[in-house]
């Protein structure tokens, strides 16, 4: 039997309270579908500068190099992050430099809404449809944020000209595309591109080459949309989308205002995946909120968004679709029993129980089974 090797990260703030469900959750899978798992946890962010003077001890990046995915919770806390160089801040020292070591070029965010949970959504019931059921695949490593030239230089006394520079070339575009439309094909068969083909060079190129690797994948239905109906069209008609495919800093505005749907952060898991070597790709795997110092070692943070990072892990590290569907099937036993965490509680609903993060973690690893 193949034993997966986990590098587990939970970092600081609610990182390890809502590690430590998610780590009960895959030990439930494990037992439930006769997998391993060899789970190795290791200090991040302001953990590990504590532990061994970096943001990114060695040993733990050597952990992550052994490692067939990284589970990472989050890292920094507003307190201390100033107290030293910029440079050295838990983001930069261990998030940036992790998605740098390992090629992470793929960014993928779902955003599920429950119907259980439409008093969370800012949007009106009657948009939300049967419930809001989507996925951003933002490419991460292109663009914008990365082009050459970048910078900021004097024209002429007191006038100062900042440059960004845009640019993909095309097997950039082609490789977050099959990630898209793999993506799909797991599920509702729908791929959104998003560009600004009616101005942007890149738009235009972004859009050839979508529609070309698009014909590998005939039974998956393909669009186009401008970026700036996109962003309307997230308010006005969520359920519409499947899959977004988006270059990245559309990626970066997209998933958020896509975020804000579900309503809490608590709820949002979010992978980033690298190349891709036999049947197994190397990702990493997090919550897409960060370590929320004002709930810290209260019991009172959603374990939620960690333990669907799991499911992700299962279903795009490791190819287990069952098991990872059992994951998701148990997050919703939970909710429709009426558990809720503080961020997801209202308390007009009848039915709704409130409850904490260990609390919520226990009945999510009960409701795991084949
Ligand atoms: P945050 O995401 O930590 O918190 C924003 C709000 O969302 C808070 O009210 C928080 O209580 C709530 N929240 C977040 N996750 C929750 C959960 N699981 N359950 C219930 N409520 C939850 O953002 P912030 O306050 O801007 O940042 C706090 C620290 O986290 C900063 O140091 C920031 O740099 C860091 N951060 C790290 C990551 C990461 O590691 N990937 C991401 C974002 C922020």
């Amino acid at each position: 039997m193949k034993t997966y090797q986990i590098a587990a990260l939970a970092g600081d703030g609610i990182g390890p309270e809502v590690m430590r469900e998610a780590i009960q959750v895959l030990r439930g899978v494990e037992k439930a579908f006769g997998l391993s798992f060899a789970i190795t946890e290791a200090p991040v962010g302001w953990a590990g500068i504590d532990a061994a003077g970096k943001a990114l001890p060695d040993e733990t990046l050597a952990l992550c190099k052994r490692s067939d995915s990284i589970l990472f919770g989050s890292v920094g806390l507003p307190d201390r992050d100033p107290t030293i160089p910029k440079e050295e801040r838990p983001e930069r020292a261990a998030l940036l430099r992790i998605r740098k070591e390992f090629g992470l070029f793929a960014n993928l965010r779902p955003v599920q809404l429950p119907k259980a949970l439409a008093h969370a959504c800012p949007l009106r019931p009657e948009r939300q449809g049967d419930g809001i059921d989507l996925l951003v695949v933002r490419e991460l490593t292109g663009g914008m944020y990365f082009g050459q030239p970048k910078k900021t230089e004097t024209v002429s006394e007191g006038v100062q000209r900042a440059i960004d520079t845009m640019v993909y070339t095309t097997p950039e575009i082609e490789r977050i595309a099959h990630v898209g439309f793999k993506a799909a094909r797991l599920r509702r068969k729908k791929l959104t591109s998003i560009d600004k083909a009616n101005v942007l060079e890149n738009g235009i190129l972004w859009r050839e080459v979508v529609t070309r690797v698009g014909k590998e994948y005939p039974d998956v239905t393909l669009e186009h949309m401008f970026v700036d109906n996109g962003a309307m069209q997230l308010m006005l008609k969520p359920t519409q989308f499947d899959v977004m495919l988006c270059e990245n800093m559309f990626g970066d505005i997209l998933s958020d205002e896509a975020a804000a749907l579900a309503g809490s952060l608590g709820m949002l898991p979010s992978a980033s995946l690298g190349v891709t070597a036999g049947d197994q790709t190397f990702g990493f795997y997090e919550p897409a909120g960060g370590t929320a110092p004002d709930i810290a070692g209260k019991n009172l943070a959603n374990p939620i968004a960690q333990i669907l990072s799991c499911a992700l892990m299962l279903r795009f590290s490791f190819g287990l679709k069952d098991a990872s569907a059992a994951i998701e099937r148990a997050v919703s036993v939970a909710i429709d029993s009426g558990l809720r965490t503080g961020d997801i509680y209202n308390p007009l609903d009848p039915k709704a129980i409130k409850t904490g993060t260990r609390e919520m973690g226990a009945a999510i690893t009960a409701a795991v089974r084949r």
